[in-house]
């Protein structure tokens, strides 16, 4: 499956309409200065000027278009925020120079796919990068050049031409920078022949393999069993959206010998170290050689609210070693358990299995921060992806996981799941 793309340069394919004369705006060329890749436009009819969308990201599925003169953005789908990144961005247009490398690694010789992969949310720039396999695969024709923020760089994968890093962080990953956009446009007008990626939100899971990005091998599905001996459970933490959940009932036995673990807790940090000691410890009753740890990013001191022989692999902030060892830590578990959101990304792109609590409220992103692999029986992959509601409690979630870890051999057994694995 081939990921694809528009042309940028010299010719810049895109199709807008005037909203106010509802014709068809001319291209007279193109502007990136930034997250956003725009199509300079104009209407002949009542001569205004606009940038439009090029189908790239989410304005593949929701393009709008800006009037130059006023700052108006005219959203036809509805997205509001991403209408308002755009409104935003272009109010407080900056000058101000970033820092930008450029890493040429393969000389370029062939038309040039550009993928652009910044943005102001963590997931959808990585999700972006993960199109860059496709052309590295498929297209023999083309020489990839992606443009990362910085913490994302680690992840560039071998055969990309060049890589242009960006000292940009999330938080101005909306930025309409026109000293940027002039970079872009200096090199980009270097080629003779130049393609912008369609960087599709959410590629399809058999058009990447995540060990091509991370360089860490995901868990070894044929050595579940094995592995036993010593089953590794990690919880994805963050601090911003806890696990808060009513402890709900249990037997009694349980209560008892958990009783120091339940009691009010003080905050929602603390309730999510009581159910992530409640998880822990009652995976520990039926697994005691289990291999319990918590990741992600916290600023909570290490080890505290934590059994002390939980291995807390939490930091406050990461960089690229950090990310990679995190990474070998989600491949090494069978299972990795976390709340909804992009922190899921790299857990799930490289665990045996997901257990996953999403709350009603983000129903509408359902599986948008899963990687999949090894997905090719229907049946084994709902058996390894599990969602519960978020106001499950620890101990019927220690419940599915135990179950998972036990059950998946005679799960794959009773289903006649094939020993087959995805093509490698
Ligand atoms: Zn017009």
């Amino acid at each position: 499956m081939v990921s694809d793309m528009i042309r940028l340069h010299p010719l810049t394919e895109a199709d807008h309409e005037c909203p106010h004369c509802r014709v068809r705006l001319s291209v007279e060329g193109w502007h990136i200065p930034g997250m956003r890749c725009l199509a300079d436009l104009r209407c002949a009819s009542c001569r205004r000027e606009f940038y439009g969308d090029l189908a790239a990201g989410q304005a593949l599925y929701t393009p709008m278009l800006l009037e130059k003169a006023t700052g108006a953005v005219y959203d036809p789908h509805g997205v509001e925020w991403f209408a308002e990144w755009l409104r935003q961005s272009y109010a407080r247009r900056s000058e101000a120079p970033v820092p930008f490398d450029v890493r040429e690694h393969l000389p370029v010789t062939r038309r040039v796919v550009l993928l652009n992969c910044l943005d102001t949310l963590y997931g959808h720039s990585l999700l972006k990068l993960l199109n860059a396999q496709s052309y590295l695969d498929w297209r023999t024709d083309v020489d990839l050049i992606v443009i990362v923020p910085a913490f994302l760089a680690w992840m560039v994968p071998d055969g990309v031409a060049q890589v242009w890093t960006l000292g940009l962080p999330l938080r101005r990953g909306t930025e309409w920078n026109e000293w940027l956009a002039r970079e872009i446009r200096r090199r980009i007008e270097a080629f003779q022949s130049v393609s912008l990626s369609h960087a599709l939100s959410h590629p399809r899971p058999d058009d990447y393999r995540i060990e091509r990005f991370t360089r860490v091998e995901p868990f070894p599905l044929d050595e579940w069993e094995a592995r036993l001996k010593r089953p590794t459970v990690t919880f994805i933490w963050r601090d911003d959206r806890p696990w808060s959940a009513p402890f709900g009932d249990m037997p009694h036995t349980r209560r008892e010998r958990l009783k120091l673990l339940i009691r009010r807790p003080s905050d929602s940090t603390d309730m999510q170290h009581r159910h992530v000691s409640v998880l822990a410890e009652a995976l520990r009753q039926d697994w005691p050689a289990l291999d319990f740890a918590v990741a992600g990013l916290s600023e909570t001191g290490s080890g505290e609210g934590l059994p002390a022989w939980v291995e807390d692999l939490r930091r406050p902030s990461t960089d690229d070693e950090g990310e990679r060892r995190w990474c070998e830590r989600y491949a090494a578990s069978h299972v990795v358990v976390g709340v909804h959101g992009s922190n899921m990304l790299l857990p799930s792109g490289h665990a045996g299995a997901v257990v996953e609590l999403i709350g009603p409220e983000r129903w509408g992103n359902f599986t948008q921060d899963i990687l999949f692999h090894e997905a090719n029986d229907c049946r084994e992959t709902l058996f390894r992806y599990r969602f519960l509601p978020d106001s499950t409690p620890p101990l019927a979630l220690a419940q599915l996981v135990s179950l998972l870890l036990r059950g998946r051999e005679s799960f794959r057994h009773l289903m006649n799941v094939s020993t087959r694995t995805a093509a490698t």
